[in-house]
């Protein structure tokens, strides 16, 4: 195994990481045409053992992102990488589709792009690269990665060890690069290059909007402001438990978190008096409510970066409050015109409004989500009423009745994904997103119905 490395090393610089992005592209660019040389068990066997190496340093990887970016919970970032280590999609995601006749048969594949070019976020540095390099190699892609400056050494370290496990299974190394130093102006190298074919962006609506103006293929996964919407049928007291589970997490920052709660009025109360049992803390003094205010939102009115993805006690403490050390997020009732709830936070700070009747939830909902068409959760047991949210709010992600990680496969069903393509459509990414449909035709033979 070592051989293998040692002889690999020789071609490798560092394991995937360039000075240069063209060098990083085109070292991209040769090993993919060494991948496709390779049939599908093989290429199974590649994402076998990158989900190895990923589960082998999980812990490493969410130190460093939690380290480095300052944002979120160590326990929690274990669990996101293990979630897209194992239950990302493979090779098993490719199908084919068929039409056989008199006229013979007709196969319509997925064959890869080739260089696919991947844009990731700061709030889950380390989870995104696995689950873009998963699905991108298993469509028979190579990835350049273009992160986050802020998460740099924890998105080089995961493009590292992805690199080595693919080189361990007897691949070819460099199916994932990147540049040592991830710059805007090395991301418009890679928007521009000829030998990238497709670009995927995952962050806020800037970063959407320079892949959809490339002219190449471009996959947005872009921001939420997920509404957590409960009536008067719901279980109250598993809903508060939900909500709050599903809206620390991680301490926020994940785009399908909760982002505020819209509550009918006959249950607000219950709630809330749920939420705190669930290790909330309430503040209610409006001149306490105007003190965060100031604290957590920057002059423009958006979330100051110091208070993005802290802890709810550092929150509480800066503002000369203690809590006991398992509060895990703050709630707060406000208006709809509040910019608690208007702006993304990513922080657990949870605003709260309280509407007359679930038209007006549907109507508030509707209205802070943004038309972003990312997520929604609902806690309800009358089915018009759910229908009636899914209908009007056209989210990617609706989850009923449970935490909204529930919509990324915990504890719900279905496979996992950290890029969730509400702008482009292709909703919840996975290895079939990342390919081309070819029609291949056989004229006259095989019909044999
Ligand atoms: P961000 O938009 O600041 O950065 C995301 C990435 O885009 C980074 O690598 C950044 O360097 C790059 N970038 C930003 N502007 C760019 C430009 N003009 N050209 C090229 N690259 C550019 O986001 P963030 O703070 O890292 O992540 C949080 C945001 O991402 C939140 O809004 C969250 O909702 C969203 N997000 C969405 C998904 C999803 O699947 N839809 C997943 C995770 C995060």
């Amino acid at each position: 195994m070592d051989e293998i490395i040692s002889k690999q090393e020789k071609v490798l610089d560092d394991y995937g990481i360039y000075n240069e992005m063209e060098d990083a592209i085109e070292a991209a660019w040769l090993a993919q045409k060494e991948l496709i040389k390779f049939n599908l068990d093989t290429r199974s066997k590649f994402i076998a053992e990158i989900r190895k190496a990923c589960s082998e340093n999980v812990e490493l990887l969410s130190r460093m992102a939690y380290e480095e970016t300052g944002m979120g919970r160590y326990e929690d970032k274990i669990k996101k990488n293990l979630l897209v280590i194992n239950k990302t999609p493979g090779v098993e995601d490719l199908k084919s589709e068929v039409f056989s006749g008199d006229d013979g048969l007709t196969l319509i594949e997925s064959s890869p792009y080739g260089v696919i070019g991947a844009i990731t976020p700061t709030t889950n540095p380390s989870e995104t690269v696995i689950c873009n390099a998963i699905g991108m190699i298993a469509a028979g892609n190579a990835v350049v990665f273009s992160p986050h400056p802020s998460a740099r050494k924890t998105s080089l370290q995961t493009v590292q060890i992805i690199n080595k496990a693919i080189i361990i299974a007897g691949g070819p190394g460099n199916l994932v690069t990147t540049v040592k130093n991830p710059t805007l102006e090395n991301a418009e190298i890679m928007m521009k290059h000829k030998k990238v074919n497709m670009l995927v962006a995952t962050g806020g609506p800037g970063v959407v909007k320079a892949v959809l103006s490339s002219g190449k293929k471009a996959i947005g996964a872009g921001a939420g402001n997920p509404p957590a919407v409960v009536d008067e049928t719901a279980d109250i007291e598993k809903a508060a438990k939900d909500i709050i589970d599903g809206g620390s997490f991680d301490n926020n920052l994940p785009c399908i978190a909760e982002k505020e709660v819209i509550v009918v009025d006959a249950v607000a109360d219950y709630l809330i008096f749920n939420m705190k049992k669930n290790n909330a803390f309430e503040i209610k003094d409006p001149s306490l409510i105007e003190k965060l205010e100031k604290l957590i939102l920057n002059e423009k009115g958006y979330p100051h970066k110091d208070f993005i993805g802290k802890n709810a006690d550092y929150i509480l403490k800066k503002m000369g409050i203690d809590c006991a050390p398992e509060i895990r997020a703050i709630i707060v009732e406000v208006s709809k015109n509040h910019p608690f709830v208007q702006k993304e936070l990513m922080m657990p700070v949870l605003p709260i409004v309280r509407v007359k009747d679930i038209h007006e939830a549907v109507q508030v909902a509707v209205e802070v989500e943004h038309g972003f068409k990312h997520t929604a959760i609902m806690h309800s047991k009358n089915v018009d009423h759910l229908t009636a949210l899914a209908k009007e709010i056209q989210t990617t992600i609706f989850v009923k009745n449970g935490p909204s990680y529930a919509g990324i496969g915990v504890g719900g069903e279905g496979y996992t994904t950290f890029t969730i393509a509400g702008p482009t459509g292709e909703g919840l990414t996975s290895a079939r997103t990342f390919t081309r449909k070819r029609r291949c035709v056989l004229v006259g033979g095989f019909s044999i119905k």
